[in-house]
């Protein structure tokens, strides 16, 4: 029983210093099935965490509405921009090689 709470310990519950990545990771990319129900799980018993995450989301949403003011740009047409400039210096790259 004992051994059976230890597994159950090091497969569902992180640390604090464990949940605190996941939840910066989360702002950024999706996290799989099991790194979200890991981060709910652990959000939903630690109250730090959850503080935690409810300031890197506010810091995380400033920093997106000021860019998005100063550049008049949404997400969507930003990363639109991005891709353009990777392809163009992908072209750039191949031309150079050509020479
Ligand atoms: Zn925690």
């Amino acid at each position: 029983m004992h051994t059976s709470t230890n597994v159950f310990k090091r497969q569902f519950i992180l640390t604090c210093k464990q949940a605190a990545p996941l939840a910066s990771r989360s702002l950024d990319e999706s996290l799989t099935l099991h790194e979200q129900l890991l981060l709910k799980w652990h959000l939903l018993i630690c109250q730090s965490c959850t503080t935690y995450f409810g300031q890197i989301k506010l810091i995380r949403k400033i920093i997106r509405d000021k860019r998005v003011s100063t550049m008049g740009l949404s997400d969507e047409a930003r990363k639109r921009i991005a891709q353009v400039l990777s392809d163009s210096e992908a072209a750039i790259t191949l031309n150079n090689s050509n020479q």
